[in-house]
């Protein structure tokens, strides 16, 4: 015995070599496990994004889905963990952003290829790292077949997803108004837009004969129309009518309409109507079209008042080259000063779209742009991608764990609208969609002919990651997409439920014609001891890195899945982790009573279990059969506590004591014979069994067992049917 197993437990030397062993043994990958395994388990890793260190919230999902796939392995299964990494388009593009400000540089002044070239050498450099962190946190995935989304295969299945949706009528593009974040100078899909609560002065402004009530004061200069709701006695006359009203930049003449969108219970019935800053406006010209003036743009794309239009009115000047919330103030005093202000309520609370990265209010532009129709029925067929995503979860086709999740998912799949995939950033899959003139061509290569250019933006990652679980194996010809999809599970946070999990059922029923994963497991946010969220700024981040270095990886697992349920949020501290520290010391000290004491294994002929030690053996036979339940029905924290409690109050406490009396008795009697074979049955089974969980220690500890030739625990059948 190497003296190593005589001290205590050493996460630090022994983790390394473990994974080492593991990995060199190539049964991370399913095609080396044993041919008698043929039934396929597959899990797609979500590709962390390559823009930094993984964080404890990665951590979960690694032991999660190291979990799984152990488990499956053992359960003889052909096990394929597909590791990946994610390029994060936009995510990526505001931490590189971050580092350019801080260097006094801007993306905005660097050559379209040059931040290119940066940028890959950036995430290449945080890949390596992050590929060494999943190994510290013992992820037994298959790094043969590691996929980053900026692989060349992978961009052509993306591709050729977009031209099969342009062919069938599903990707169009339009100009449109859109989210615009000025901060960042892109567009964002509606799901990237976060809602917050704002108070903001109300103002009610005199139009000619109407008062109306608006919190964008500085928009006006775009206003179209004037719109009342068509059943209003108070404006009835008025509709279909030019009233003259007097504005700060003079006396001009504007047209009242009636339109049923508009809340006569809201301020005075009146509203504003500016279609080039405002989606409801937008939609409101879009049906009043023949009797209106289109969108009139007075604000920049970086959020300045652009009053070139105007510049010739005495006034304009004045305003024109301010920033939104400048102006507002400055329209305020002069309206006021004019007269042209009846009264202001200070204590207006309503919603506004703010940017989700760093919540700049967007302001909405009119911008021609790439969708893809959600609710359109594709092609010839009579379905949309929507009803292909309700279509799927409603068969009972993907099982979402918690339950609960489904409801969710299918309102929001209720409320869907067009997708916009266009981003106005360098970092991404440059949409392959060529101009020239008024022709559009899309495909993957340059349209032959003179004048053709490519579009500027790149699709939103989402667009690609939505593609993932049939990218990653290599649609449409290869043998893995053959025997691995559809996949078993797909674990990731409930957070992008919207983003990523609808668009992978809708796009993966679209390219494949099946569901891309049978389970979806949804896992919550990690929080601190006082189930508060997890932030710098509050100075509660547990770095899993850091914490395993301390205190093992082995340790971190169990406190990252006791306790964590499907859905709801994981609470974790350094004391619940210190707390599973002992638990690791606990069995490497049991281990090595047990292995000191069976030096010579049992003699077979001389082992008789009497009716107490039938009993324990029963009670263990009961615990693998209770946690073997737990797995199957995906309760891992019930799992792992059961065995925890079991291995400790029971295993440790009860049974070794028991046998301490027995192991005095000399060799070869009954007593010491049958309690070495006692305790190594205990042993063989418990080390499997927490095997998942606590991969690293089990490993160590199986090495030392007395065994012939036994190879890898990691290998080793699980020890219930
Ligand atoms: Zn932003």
């Amino acid at each position: 015995m190497p003296s190593e197993f005589e001290k205590p437990y050493d996460p630090k030397t022994v983790e390394p070599e473990i994974y080492k062993k593991w990995e060199e043994s190539g049964f991370f990958n399913p095609d080396k496990l044993s041919s008698k395994k043929s039934k396929p388990f597959t899990i797609i890793m979500p590709p962390p994004n390559a823009n930094g260190a993984l964080h404890i919230g990665h951590a979960v999902f690694v032991t999660l889905q190291d979990i799984m796939t152990r488990y499956q392995r053992m359960r003889g299964k052909k096990a394929l963990w597909l590791p990946g990494a994610d390029h994060a388009g936009f995510e990526t593009q505001v931490v590189y952003d971050k580092k350019l400000e801080k260097e006094g540089r801007s993306r905005f002044k660097i050559p379209r290829d040059e931040l290119w070239k940066e940028m890959w050498d950036f995430t290449e450099e945080n890949k390596k790292v992050m590929e060494n962190q999943l190994r510290k946190l013992g992820a037994s995935c298959d790094w043969s077949r590691e996929k980053f989304t900026l692989n060349p295969d992978i961009i052509e299945t993306v591709y050729d997803t977009f031209k099969k949706l342009y062919d069938d009528g599903l990707a169009y593009r339009d100009n449109r108004i859109v989210n615009w974040c000025t901060k960042h100078q892109t567009t964002l899909s509606d799901v990237e837009v976060k809602y917050i609560e704002k108070k903001d002065p109300l103002y009610y402004i005199k139009y000619g004969p109407v008062t109306l009530a608006t919190v964008r004061l500085e928009t006006k200069f775009g206003d179209t129309a004037v719109a009342v709701h068509p059943k209003d006695k108070r404006y009835k006359n008025l509709i279909g009518k030019e009233i003259e009203i007097k504005t700060l930049l003079g006396p001009t003449k504007i047209k009242v309409i009636g339109d049923e969108i508009v809340d006569p219970e809201f301020g005075t019935g009146v509203v504003k109507v500016t279609p080039a800053h405002d989606p409801n406006d937008f939609e409101i010209w879009k049906k009043h079209k023949d009797e209106i003036p289109g969108p009139r743009s007075v604000i920049d794309q970086y959020g300045r008042m652009d009053l070139s239009a105007f510049i010739d009115r005495e006034n304009a000047k004045k305003y024109h080259g301010l920033k939104v919330m400048e102006a507002r103030k400055l329209i305020e005093e002069d309206m006021q000063k004019e007269g042209l202000m009846e009264k202001i309520d200070q204590e207006y609370t309503h919603t506004v779209a703010t940017c989700y990265k760093c919540g700049a209010i967007l302001e909405p532009r009119i911008l021609p742009q790439w969708f893809i129709a959600m609710t359109k029925p594709i092609g010839k067929t009579k379905k949309s991608l929507r009803d292909l995503g309700v279509e799927t979860v409603k068969k009972g086709e993907i099982k979402f764990l918690p339950s609960r999740m489904e409801k969710i998912y299918m309102h929001w799949m209720k409320n869907l609208r067009d997708w916009n995939i266009s981003r106005q950033i360098v970092w991404g899959i440059r949409i392959p969609a060529w101009y020239r003139g008024k022709e559009i061509y899309v495909g993957k290569e340059n349209p032959s002919g003179e004048g053709w250019e490519q579009d500027r933006d790149v699709f939103d990652t989402w667009f690609s990651s939505g593609q993932w679980p049939f990218a990653a194996l290599g649609y449409p010809g290869s043998k893995d997409f053959k025997n691995f999809y559809p996949t078993d599970v797909m674990e990731t946070g409930w957070d992008i439920l919207f983003f990523w999990v609808a668009r992978m059922v809708m796009l993966g029923k679209y390219r494949t014609g099946k569901m891309p994963f049978r389970t979806i497991y949804l896992h919550g946010l990690v929080r601190d001891k006082d189930r508060q969220k997890m932030s710098k700024s509050k100075g509660n981040v547990i770095d899993p890195l850091g914490v395993s270095e301390l205190y093992g990886t082995d340790a971190v697992r169990m406190a990252l899945i006791i306790g964590n349920t499907p859905g709801n949020d994981v609470v974790i501290s350094e004391e619940k982790i210190r707390g599973y520290r002992n638990f690791a010391n606990k069995i490497w000290n049991a281990s090595r009573f047990v292995i000191t004491h069976t030096k010579t294994p049992p003699e077979k002929n001389k082992v008789k279990y009497a009716s107490k030690d039938k009993e324990m053996l029963k009670k263990l036979s009961n615990t693998s059969k209770d946690v073997t339940k737990h797995m199957e029905q995906c309760r891992f924290y019930q799992a792992a506590e059961t065995l925890y409690h079991f291995f400790w109050h029971f295993y440790a406490d009860k049974v070794i004591e028991e046998m301490k009396e027995r192991l005095t008795f000399e060799d070869g009697t009954a007593e010491k014979e049958t309690a070495k074979a006692l305790l190594l049955e205990f042993h063989f089974t418990l080390m499997k069994l927490l095997h998942p969980f606590m991969p690293f220690i089990t490993e160590r500890v199986w090495q030392e067992l007395n065994l012939n030739n036994r190879t890898l625990l990691m290998i080793e059948t699980w020890p219930q049917p």
